[in-house]
């Protein structure tokens, strides 16, 4: 990372202000060709995080904005590296031009995220933390963005730090009796260590354990809308969506395939998949599409069951109803209340709400009912597992923690035990971007005396 990279931080849109970065080792030099502050004396001698006021000139000397900068020296900076921000009018103008002299000064336009990843390499933040960053850009709901923030606060990587810390402790202590039998070093027993392991492995779950929650934080909890054909399915997506992306149309089967929008319902995201409809067809396309909805209806957490209530209903309504009350989560929606209702109704358990597409009537309740079946959760901020890889690495660090504790009931030697035990670290070291043996060996050494 010896070069300095810069990019315009905020959007290409104009705005009120707009922000230009700089980070590396010629940040200063940089900086002080291109930001005069008014006081006379050079941006780089300015105190670390202080707004100064100037013009901004290019390399002829034009002025190009009266705006503000500031500077943080490395470390102590978000990359870890020399940093300037330029706050400029938010022109992309301006901020273009501005970013031509920083790069005819010396600095390299930055690709995507390399802030960030500097922040990373430079021990700035762990990698669940550089993750947040993104899903906090990202958080389309106040509760997707809480869980960022305090992942971004470091505290997802503490959570698995502490976890990852027990097992440190365990495979040190065996090392260090292995390789240093002189030393007076406690003997290493894995009965002592079997409540460790266990707490550990419980930990590993409960954090699994969020990930359904938090895959549908951010991108929506995957909802289908099923039904028979024109009971006004693709109306009611339409309804919900406040614009037409479905044809809606009222020749049966037109939803040939499945659509999928995201709408927000108060506090919930639905990912909603509209869905041919369900019902015995011989057009072979149409069969696709059937197909298709009954997988979507599978994968499906949330269920909207919609029911044509100004006709009597038929066998396949009865059939999605029948679905529908076996499903984890559903609501049973009787559509075109706006028009005389003839439906009978079975009885059900079902959460039933009448809803008119034409005339929005309904749909309030609906969002209701949603919002009560995915309460906000009382897991802590920043604790729960939003993205694959996380998941995926928790995943096998589980496994691995489930093998060791096998092999330790079963009698099996230390070695297999801690071949395990450090399968599961190097899993948690993955997730939060630490390198497994260089710790292992720092800490068998901080059990020696010093002089050592
Ligand atoms: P789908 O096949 O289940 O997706 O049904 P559509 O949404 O395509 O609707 C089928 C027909 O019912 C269309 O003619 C719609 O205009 C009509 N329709 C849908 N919802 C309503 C509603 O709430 N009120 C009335 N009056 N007609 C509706």
């Amino acid at each position: 990372m010896s070069d300095t990279i810069a990019a315009i931080s905020t959007g290409a849109q104009v705005s009120a202000i707009g922000i230009a970065r700089l980070s590396g080792p010629d940040t200063m030099q940089i900086i002080d060709k291109v930001f005069f502050p008014s006081n006379g004396k050079a941006m780089s001698s300015s105190p670390c995080r202080k707004l100064m006021f100037g013009e901004l000139r290019d390399r002829n000397g034009e002025i190009l904005d009266i705006c503000m900068c500031t500077i943080s020296r490395g470390p102590n900076s978000y990359t870890g590296e020399d940093t300037a921000e330029l706050q400029c009018h938010g022109s992309p103008t301006v901020l273009r031009t501005a970013l031509e002299e920083l790069f005819y000064f010396g600095a390299r336009q930055a690709g995507p995220g390399e802030f960030t990843k500097r922040a990373f390499l430079n021990g700035r933040m762990d990698l669940t933390a550089s993750e947040a960053v993104i899903d906090l850009i990202d958080a389309e709901t106040a509760e997707a963005a809480r869980n960022a923030a305090g992942q971004l606060s470091g505290v997802m990587g503490v959570k698995i730090d502490a976890v990852y810390s027990r097992l440190a402790d365990i495979s040190s202590h065996y090392h260090a009796v292995l390789d240093y039998p002189d030393e007076d070093i406690e003997d290493f027993t894995l009965a002592s260590y079997e409540e460790t392991l266990e707490a550990a492995e419980a930990q590993l779950k409960a954090l699994l354990s969020t990930f359904n929650r938090g895959k549908n934080l951010n991108s929506g909890i995957p909802t289908a809308i099923a039904g028979s054909p024109n009971v006004g399915k693709s109306s009611l997506l339409n309804a919900l969506l406040g614009y037409d992306r479905a044809i809606v149309t009222d020749i049966p089967g037109t939803t040939r395939d499945t659509i999928e929008e995201k709408v927000k319902l108060g506090r919930v995201t639905l990912r909603l998949i509209d869905t041919a409809g369900i019902h015995e067809t011989k057009d072979t396309v149409e069969k696709l599409g059937v197909e298709r909805s009954l997988d979507a209806v599978k994968k499906a957490e949330l269920l909207i069951a919609v029911v044509d209530g100004s006709r009597e209903l038929k066998a396949e309504d009865m059939e999605i109803i029948r679905y529908a009350e076996k499903a984890e989560n559903a609501i049973l929606v009787i559509s075109k209340s706006d028009l005389s209702q003839t439906a009978v109704l079975p009885e059900t358990g079902l959460k039933t709400i009448q809803v008119s597409s034409l005339t929005g009537e309904g749909l309030d309740r609906l969002e209701t009912a949603v919002n009560e079946l995915f309460p906000v959760t009382n897991i802590p901020a920043g604790e729960i597992l939003t993205n694959a890889r996380q998941a995926d690495a928790v995943k096998r660090a589980l496994e691995s923690m489930n093998a060791a504790l096998e092999a330790m009931r079963s009698g099996s030697t230390p070695d297999i035990v801690l071949t395990e035990t450090e399968g599961a670290m190097n899993a948690l070291g993955e997730l939060t971007g630490r390198i497994v043996r260089e710790d292992i060996t720092n800490r068998i050494f901080s059990r020696f005396c010093v002089g050592k």
